[in-house]
């Protein structure tokens, strides 16, 4: 069997209904999963059900809130009861609120942060025994480059991202024993929906991204189908608490 064949296998993306965790989707459709989606806004995720089901997918979507505790865990018995099992978590949620430390609210931290790292523990968390059942699992979990690097404007979104990469390689360790792998992707500028204003608005982002990236271009969504589906199938059997970019070599330049 390929190492990137994902038939029969169920897949559950956080936030897969535009961006990156559709980019995500769309790759571990193309290579055979089922997939659930789980996001809040209905239309986004009707849409993106559409256009999975159309590469040949089994889709399911899950309107969930992952800043509620219970949410987290609901969409993930739901995603397992539906198609009988789980065997891909992908934790991709997150928001950006760009501010100066000095100005940000206690909420906004917490909103920040729940969103992009705590939920992203507490999914895996309720993934873990449906991956003990099945007898393995794949954990992906979506860092940044702001898991290594830093701006004044990034303050919560910095601390949420560097904890994905800690939090992956700490479950790695407590699970390899299970036959779970756990890993992390880190973006670099990716043309999305949680970019848009700031490459309206932000004076020369744009031409900055495009210069500094050695790629020379933004990342797109497509970008994220191949890596996922490594990082999802037989072929990343060794490959556990890895943190790995995908940002056109924007992290390497000094
Ligand atoms: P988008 O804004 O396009 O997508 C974000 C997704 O998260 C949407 O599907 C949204 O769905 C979902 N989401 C947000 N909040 C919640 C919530 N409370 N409950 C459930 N779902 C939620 O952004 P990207 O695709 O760019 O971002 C995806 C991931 O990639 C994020 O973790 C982001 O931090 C990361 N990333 C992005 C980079 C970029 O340059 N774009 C760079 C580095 C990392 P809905 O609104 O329907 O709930």
């Amino acid at each position: 069997m390929s190492p990137f064949d994902l038939t029969n296998r169920v897949a559950l993306v956080t936030g897969g209904n535009g961006g990156i965790g559709l980019g995500i989707a769309r790759g571990l459709a193309k290579a055979g999963a089922s997939i659930a989606i789980a996001a809040r806004n209905e239309e986004k995720s009707a849409a993106a059900t559409k256009e999975l089901e159309s590469l040949g997918a089994k889709v399911l979507a899950i309107k969930a809130d992952v800043l509620k505790e219970a949410d987290c865990r609901a969409l993930v018995d739901r995603a397992a009861s539906h198609f009988g099992c789980l065997d891909i978590l992908v934790n991709n949620a997150g928001i950006a609120i760009r501010k100066p430390p000095q100005a940000y609210t206690a909420e906004e931290w917490h909103r920040v942060m729940d969103t992009n790292l705590t939920a992203a523990f507490l999914c895996s968390q309720a993934a873990y025994p449906h991956f003990k059942r099945a007898g393995g699992g794949k954990v992906i979990s979506i860092g940044s480059i702001m898991s290594m690097q830093a701006a004044p404007f990034t303050v919560a979104y910095a601390a949420s991202k560097g904890g994905i990469v800690q939090m992956t390689r700490a479950m790695a360790t407590a699970w390899a024993a299970d036959n779970i792998q756990v890993n992390a992707i880190m973006p670099g500028w990716i043309n999305t929906a949680l970019t848009a204003t700031a490459r309206r608005e932000v004076p020369g982002l744009d031409e900055k991204v495009k210069t500094r990236t050695p790629a020379g271009r933004w990342g797109e969504p497509e970008d994220f189908e191949a890596i996922a589906v490594l990082l999802a199938g037989s072929g990343s059997q060794y490959i556990t608490g890895a943190a790995i970019p995908v940002d056109g070599g924007y992290m390497v330049v000094a």
